[in-house]
Order: structure tokens, then sequence, then C-alpha cells
């Protein structure tokens, strides 16, 4: 029947509580994904540029590394990123991607590394740094974050600096409030596995800040690191370009000056064969939880409904029939997420009715009841119990309501004269309701026995004649409602209602 009403009741309430934070990010550092952007930028494995597929044979700047740029420039692109290609000179481009922050965009956080070398593979150094700073923006591109981001791919470090010289001497010149600089440069030798690095800091009290940031992240998230700290520290790599236009910086890596130096430096057998890719690993960790410490992550706003319906609900393309807790992750107007949560409750109300003798009984043991006279659709007063004796041949209906949500039950003839004809109250179905799988016991034998199944709306769906047998067993797979069961024999016709789950 159809449903008298259907109400939808909306409470939203807008909630902000924890999610994801530093360390949630930080588990999305992959080592698959380093090692295959190593391998790629390394030249170990062919690499799609634009569906061109390319071998990034060598990014030595003075025999030409526009390709490992172009490397750079398509992963970042994309990601979403804002891509500068910063062509400072004839033949030198650092590669600059940002990701702007929400809440104070003029606060600038740099995470960089040359991504030029001296020989082919040089995959220590820097294809490791580079691998690590584009697993950081792969991972922060998903998510908002207060400060701005920018993420460097220098030039010319190998030449003497001059990619950051050029940019970090721009930046002053243009006063960019940067922040904090994290240099990466060689992130994955590691000969004794005693997990010792550097962290290469000066002695003003910027720099100690970003040195301490770095010993924060690596405490809290508990990484298998060992800290050695040279200050002042070496000026040998991209942080120094920083250091002398007035800017905090801070370089981190294994431990090269440290006492652990890897004897394939600037030579074509720097390879990723000859990575500790657990110490790598555990160094992006520390880069990338450093960078979300820094830049500030916002977490996503979570906002709860709850909506009530009588009916099946729809929500975006699901059809919904009954309770579920609904989870969408959205999209603010400033792009960063907001996850929605539903509770959605189906309200499941039967309108089928049993009858049992003269009794007709509503299904549904969990709702309100009004009996109606089909024979003018008057209302039965006081008749408001699930169960109802019927008095005189006629039909009936049961009006249930639960909450909102209010149902008709279909018209039930009853004929008091056949109820109490002895014969029918002889003949047993069992059980009522059933799975499908239902018994049929008659008092007498018959020579033929016609039984039959309708739907509610009086189509039959089910056909089965039996030869002279008093113990009928009727099998009707994948039908599930409400139904009329009819047995025929050449003395009576007899219908009885049939519920099947
Ligand atoms: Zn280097």
């Amino acid at each position: 029947m159809r449903k008298l009403f259907l109400l939808i009741a909306l409470f939203p309430l807008c909630i902000t509580l924890r999610a994801q934070q530093m360390p949630d990010l930080v588990d999305e550092v992959h080592l698959d994904s380093l090692i295959k952007t190593v391998r790629e930028f390394s030249g170990e494995d062919s690499a799609r540029i634009d569906s061109v597929t390319v071998r990034i044979k060598h990014r030595v700047s003075s025999r030409g590394n526009d390709l490992a740029a172009a490397y750079l420039v398509a992963k970042l692109k994309a990601l979403g990123l804002t891509v500068m290609e910063d062509d400072y000179r004839s033949g030198g481009k650092n590669i600059i991607a940002t990701k702007e922050g929400k809440v104070n965009p003029e606060n600038i956080y740099f995470y960089g590394g040359h991504y030029d070398a001296v020989a082919d593979y040089c995959a220590d150094d820097n294809a490791s740094g580079c691998a690590a700073v584009l697993e950081c923006a792969r991972i922060t591109s998903k998510h908002c974050f207060e400060n701005t981001m920018i993420f460097a791919f220098w030039d010319e470090e190998e030449r003497g600096l001059v990619g950051s010289s050029f940019y970090a001497k721009a930046a002053a010149g243009r006063g960019d409030n940067i922040l904090g600089v994290l240099n990466n440069d060689m992130l994955a030798y590691d000969s004794d596995s005693d997990h010792v690095f550097d962290i290469h800091a000066d002695t003003a009290a910027y720099n100690l800040r970003m040195k301490d940031t770095l010993l924060y992240v690596l405490d809290t998230l508990g990484l298998d690191l060992k800290p050695q700290l040279l200050i002042p520290g070496t000026t040998r790599s991209d942080h120094a370009s920083f250091w002398r236009n007035g800017y905090p910086a801070v370089f981190f890596g294994e431990s090269f000056l440290g006492g652990d130096p890897n004897p394939h430096y600037h030579r074509s057998t720097d390879r990723i064969d000859k990575f500790n890719l657990e110490y790598f690993h555990e160094l992006v960790k520390l880069g990338v939880g450093t960078m979300v410490q820094l830049a500030g992550i916002i977490p996503p706003s979570v906002e709860y409904d709850t909506i009530s319906s009588c009916d099946p609900f729809l929500h975006r393309d699901s059809m919904y029939t009954s309770s579920a807790l609904i989870r969408d992750t959205l999209k603010t107007v400033s792009g960063c997420d907001s996850i929605y949560e539903l509770n959605l409750e189906i309200i499941d109300l039967s309108d089928s009715v049993i009858v049992d003798g003269r009794t007709l009984i509503a299904f549904d043991s969990t709702a309100r009841y009004q009996w109606l006279d089909c024979a003018d659709h008057s209302v039965l007063t006081g008749d408001t119990n699930q169960t109802f004796e019927v008095a005189f041949d006629g039909a009936f209906a049961v009006q249930i309501s639960k909450g909102q949500c209010i149902d008709t039950s279909n018209c039930v003839q009853l004929l008091i004269s056949s109820v109490d004809d002895p014969r029918f109250s002889e003949i047993s179905v069992y059980p009522n309701p059933n799975d499908g799988l239902v018994f049929i016991d008659l008092p007498q034998q018959a020579e033929w026995v016609h039984v039959k199944l309708y739907s509610g709306q009086g189509v039959l769906v089910y056909s089965e004649t039996f030869n002279e047998q008093t113990e009928l067993q009727v099998e009707v797979p994948g039908l599930h409602g409400w139904y009329y069961l009819k047995v025929e024999t050449d003395e009576f016709n007899w219908v009885q209602p049939l519920i099947i789950r």
C-alpha cells in the first residue's frame, strides 16, 4: 500500500573533531613509491612524461638536463600544484611547485633538494632527496595547511649552489616571508645500518629552532634514526644559499660528513642497489613529518546529519532500503576536505495482516494500530490493538503507524461462516511466516489438490497439483512478502494469507 505520509527530519550538527594529524600523513610515506621515483629519476627504469615513454639517462646540467626538469614538472602538475619553471639563466632552471596555505599564505616553508648531477645515475646524490620532496608533495597535495609549502628542485647545485643562490637572492629582494627551508641532499647510504644521520644547522636562533622541529618530529614519530648534530654545519648544499640571504634553513641527510661517506659519491656507481632502503624510508618520514608540522595541517571538518525516512532513501546514486551510516568526503569552498556523516534511519513498517481463525493480527508488533472496515473505509472505534476479533462477514484493514510513518494494509476478506466450517479448521499450514518452504496437512485424501499462490496484487506466482496425498510440501524459493495461499479440491476452496520472509 501507498505510504500515507513521508516525513524527513533533518537535524544538522556541525562538529570538528580530531581527524588527520601529522603522524597520519607520515603513515602515507610509501617505500614502493620512493623506489619507483628513484628508479625513474636515476635512469634505472623508463618513465612516462605526458604519455611519452622516456629514459632519463643523466641529470648532468652541462650535458642538458631538461628531461629531468620535464619529469618533475609533469609529476608536480599531476598533483594539482602550481608549478613554475624558474629559468634564472641560460642552461639553468629551478623547478618550483607551490601549495598555498589557507590561513597564512604569506608564511612560506620550503622543502627542497638539488636535481642536477655530475654523472649518470647518481641515485643517492640526489635522486633520493628529489624522491623525498616528490613524496611529500604527493601526500600533502590531498590536504589543507595553514601556511604555504613550496617544493623546490634546485639546478646546478653541483656547480656551486647556482640555482638556489639565484632564487634565495631574488626572494630576499622581493621580501618573501620564508620562515624555514628544509634541504635534502643524499638520504639513502648507511653502510653499517647504524641509522645515524646528520643535521646541519648554524648557530642563529632561527636555525636552531628548525633543528629543534626536526628533533621534535623524530621523537614524536619514534623513528628508527640516530641524529648527529653538526653545528655550525656544512655550507656545501643548497640550504647555505638561504643562510646567506638571512633565511632560516636546516640540512639533514645521511652521515656523509659525520663518518659514513658514500664511496660511490659523484660516480656512475651511485645506484639504487647501494641504498639502505629502510634507512631511506625513515629519513623521508622525518622530512615529510617536519614539513607537515611546519605548515600546520588543517583537519577536515566533520558534519553529522540524522535523517529518518519512511521510504527507501536515495543518497547520491545509492538507494538505501535499510538504516545505514553513510560517510562521504566532500570539498569545502576553499578546497579542503569536509567529511559528511549521515546517520540514516529507515523506519521499517510492515503492513501485513495474519489471519488466525476469526482473529486478524497485524504482523508488525511495534507499531500503533487502528482497524478499518473496508466496506466504507470507516474507523472501527476502539479497535486499536495488534489483534482484532472479527464479529461479522466483511473485509478489514489495519492502519499502522510508527514515529512519523503511517501505512495501511490490504483489505482482508473474512467470512465467519467459512472460518467456522470444521473441515477448514483441520487444514494445517505451517510454518507461517516461513522461509519459502511450507507444509500443508489435509484432513482427508482427495483425488486431486491444486495449490496456488497469489501475490497481494492477485498475480498467480505458483501453481502445483498433488494427487491422492494428505501431506503436501510446497517450495517457493526466491519469493518474499505477503501472499495468498489457495487450496482447491473437488470438494472445497480454501484461502489463507501466507508470509514468506
Ligand atoms: Zn648533492
